[in-house]
């Protein structure tokens, strides 16, 4: 069965990409019509070079309908899609190099596949799926990997390393249940040595809010998740590659050789300092330099995802359009300013719905200075792999 999800309506106008939305709203692709009115600023995909354009916002290879990123169909024409994530595109599936992920039928994973029958770039990170004999763990082992796929996506387009120099694919994700006996250790959502760990209850989202309130976290999602770990693994990588790096990271995060395990049971039992706000992203920053390493980490990804974001469906109006191979080399007081103005709004739109807040932080002088340290880690590290934008 074709996934289908989305907000947008087959009758939707066509309004995708991040360099002319004005053109393609002023002449929006009705479904139905013989010829789509394809405005001429807009780049068809059948033209996109590959690699480097790639957006937030999709289109239909076949009719140009807009495609919702978890979409195996086009919902206007019925064609069969996957996603190149190397190229940014839907194609069809009979036009795929590799064709569908062999994972599609299980967990409708709508990537092409990085050989005829195997899996998709993203799927061949993980090592360990839950034990599908259990009700509900086919349900979370989808809705994990489509977290992750959103992941690797951003990982690839910042151009940051996915292969050892062996060319086996890191890091690994290890998708595990807690064991039937509840007296047995449970599984820890974490990371080491290249090996990401996620507790697949944390795909239930009734599990993973009964978390978020007894941990007392404004905020908890795979995504969050995702990048948190993804962090540990960057930090363990990146340093490792350049030694220069550890020198810089701890004049920004403090000294990480300190006793982590020690750090943890402290920061568990005492809390974190009254005046944490000023100096750290998150409370839980304050329980050690890799804590406060890896939730920075996070909250740049969510920044210059939700940017970009907001870019692709016009809701910031300030500035020429960039692409996230772009944002990510804006220095943060300028990606700041936008993200907070941003956020102000969405607030308040959350508000208005009677939701929580859409980003329920602050941003203080010191952590934007830590969230720029990462951002050009982030920014140098991947340059060479990063595409260029014409
Ligand atoms: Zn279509
Ligand atoms: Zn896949
Ligand atoms: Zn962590």
């Amino acid at each position: 069965m074709p996934s289908v999800a989305g907000p947008f309506s087959p009758v939707l106008p066509l309004r995708f990409g991040q360099f002319c939305l004005d053109a393609a709203l002023a002449q929006p692709n009705l479904p139905g019509s013989a010829e789509p009115h394809l405005p001429s600023a807009v780049f068809p995909l059948s033209a996109q070079p590959t690699g480097c354009q790639i957006v937030q916002r999709h289109a239909c290879p076949c009719c140009q309908q807009e495609i919702y990123p978890q979409n195996t169909a086009c919902l206007n024409c019925g064609a069969d899609l996957v996603f190149a994530p190397r190229q940014g595109v839907f194609v069809e599936v009979a036009q795929s190099p590799g064709g569908p992920c062999c994972n599609r039928a299980a967990i409708a994973c709508n990537w092409q596949a990085e050989t005829t029958g195997g899996l998709c770039l993203s799927c061949a990170h993980t090592t360990v799926v839950p034990d599908l004999g259990l009700a509900g763990n086919a349900e979370r082992w989808e809705r994990l990997e489509t977290a992750k796929r959103a992941l690797i996506l951003m990982l690839v387009r910042l151009g940051l390393p996915l292969v050892t120099a062996e060319g086996i694919a890191v890091p690994r994700f290890e998708l595990k249940g807690d064991p039937v006996d509840s007296a047995a250790p449970r599984v820890l959502t974490g990371h080491e040595n290249g090996t990401i760990t996620i507790n697949i209850a944390e795909a239930d989202d009734a599990e993973r809010a009964r978390i978020r309130a007894q941990m007392q976290e404004p905020y908890r999602t795979l995504a969050g998740h995702f990048r948190h770990e993804v962090a540990h693994h960057y930090w363990e990588v990146l340093t490792a590659a350049d030694p220069a790096r550890i020198a810089a990271l701890r004049v920004v995060f403090g000294d990480e050789r300190q006793d982590y395990a020690a750090a943890l049971q402290s920061h568990y039992v005492t809390g974190a300092p009254s005046d944490w706000p000023e100096r750290f992203i998150s409370a839980y920053a304050s329980a050690h330099p890799w804590e406060d390493f890896a939730e920075t980490w996070a909250h740049v990804l969510h920044m210059l995802d939700g940017l970009e974001t907001a870019q692709a469906f016009g809701l910031i109006l300030s500035g020429p359009p960039r692409t996230l191979e772009r944002l990510v080399e804006v220095p943060m007081p300028d990606l700041a300013r936008d993200w907070i103005s941003l956020s102000l709004g969405l607030n308040a739109v959350n508000q208005a719905m009677g939701h929580e807040a859409f980003y329920p932080f602050v941003l203080s002088p010191a952590v934007i200075d830590k969230l720029e340290a990462v951002r050009a880690l982030m920014a140098e590290a991947g340059a060479r792999g990063r595409c260029e934008l014409g």
